[in-house]
């Protein structure tokens, strides 16, 4: 997930108060500060509570129990779905989906076996086992292939396990002058797509997939733009969400202040998907292997070495990994870092404090936070710094007094 994705929420905000669409509230709330006043609101309907209070993170150094740092794998191209004959073998191709492959992946899985099928695959093998190959393997078991992955690493191995874990499908997956209309379109397909299998999987035991409220902060108005920001050292990347899916998510909400506990002048509550990657990661292997799917450690050194496998189509689902292993140079690293505290079931929002580069997401295995830097763009760096995950969280803290 990336600072765009929340602020969609906030332009979104803006959007909502700008045509008078405001949440039924406390009437004794004052308006908002900022250059456009809402209109009066209705009064609270009697049968309704005022919203509860929120809980406080329990944002201190010493309660971060894990920080991990990863690289994202950035095409500028977007996501590689393609297929390709190397020697006997129909390779197609899976990967390089920047900050949104857990978000695209339904979708993109649909596409690379619609190509395995029409290459007239009866068995397949998908190499790699991360977000991608997993969710690859399990829509090719539904259209009735036999499935092998061949992997180096497994969960909780691989980078899919480090990500933040949040519905953000247009998250770094190209830049702007990529986003044609063929592209745009595949990749709304590929979204919705996803988006609809994600509903198939709420309500589930150890909730693997849920909505979570959250809330952007702001110093200034929603509608003044930042000062220079870390991301303005990286490409352009277009707005695929707020643009092709706007029709999907709920718009974030304004809030009065009197309608939150933040010693922020401006902030909006948006609603966001999260990933529960613990849990959901074991229930995609879970379904895998009740369906039959075979998982064997192996590493490959370069393609011809894919000629050894028994299975004449292959489906390569490396992520970064395709970068050393077809000598890809298109893959770019794009480093980032989140840093885990002890769980708090009582905390159900997350946060996103715009300015300021702060992030948390209320996961069940955690409260995630994460840190930024302006060097992750093209850095394959993967040690964490631990004193920048400190950094966050004694930022996040300042918010709870
Ligand atoms: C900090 C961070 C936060 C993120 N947050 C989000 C988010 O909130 N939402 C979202 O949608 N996306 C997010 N992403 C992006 C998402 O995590 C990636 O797009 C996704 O994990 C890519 O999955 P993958 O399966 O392609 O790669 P990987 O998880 O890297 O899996 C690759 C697999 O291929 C195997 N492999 C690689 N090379 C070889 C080889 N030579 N031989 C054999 N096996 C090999 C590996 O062992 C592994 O099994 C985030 C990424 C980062 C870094």
């Amino acid at each position: 997930m990336d600072r765009r994705h929340f602020l969609r929420g906030a332009s979104a905000a803006l959007a909502a108060a700008s045509s008078g669409a405001w949440a039924a509230t406390d009437p004794s709330s004052p308006p908002p500060a900022g250059p456009a006043a809402p209109p009066p609101r209705a009064p609270l309907s009697p049968q309704f509570a005022p919203p509860a209070a929120l809980a406080p993170i329990r944002a201190r150094p010493d309660r971060i129990v894990a920080i991990s740092s990863c690289t994202r794998p950035f095409r500028a191209q977007g996501p590689r779905i393609e297929a390709e004959r190397i020697g006997r073998k129909t390779v197609i191709h899976n990967y390089g989906h920047g900050g949104s492959g857990w978000s695209l992946s339904w979708g993109s899985a649909d596409y690379a076996v619609r190509l395995a099928l029409a290459a007239d695959a009866r068995e397949l093998a998908v190499i790699g086992c991360g977000a991608i190959g997993l969710t690859t393997a399990l829509v090719a078991q539904r259209a009735g292939l036999r499935v092998r992955i061949y992997a180096k690493d497994r969960f909780p191995d691989v980078r899919s396990f480090f990500a933040t874990g949040v519905w953000s499908p247009d998250s770094r997956v190209c830049t702007t002058e990529y986003a044609t209309p063929a592209f745009e379109k595949r990749w709304e397909e590929m979204a919705r797509i996803s988006f609809r299998r994600y509903q198939t999987l709420l309500g589930l035991p150890g909730e693997p997939i849920e909505w979570r409220d959250g809330y952007v902060l702001s110093d200034i108005p929603f509608d003044q733009p930042l000062p220079a920001r870390h991301e303005d050292q990286e490409p352009s990347y277009p707005s695929l969400d707020s643009k092709l899916l706007d029709d999907l998510s709920p718009a974030a909400v304004p809030l009065a202040p009197g309608e939150h506990p933040f010693p922020v002048p401006h902030v909006a509550r948006y609603s966001q998907m999260t990933f529960n990657i613990s849990a959901y990661s074991r229930l995609l292997m879970d379904d895998f292997l009740h369906a039959g799917g075979e998982l064997h450690t192996r590493e490959f050194d370069n393609p011809r070495q894919f000629s050894d496998l028994h299975e004449k189509v292959l489906i390569n689902a490396t992520g970064y990994g395709a970068r050393a292993l077809l000598g890809d140079d298109s893959i770019i690293p794009i480093r980032g870092q989140t840093a885990r505290l002890i769980p708090q079931p009582e905390v159900d929002y997350g946060i996103s404090w715009r300015g300021h580069n702060l992030y948390a997401v209320p996961r069940r295995d955690g409260v995630l936070v994460q840190a930024q830097s302006a060097s992750d763009f093209n850095n394959p760096d993967d040690t964490p710094d631990r004193a920048a995950s400190v950094a966050a969280v004694a930022k996040l803290a300042s918010l709870f007094g």
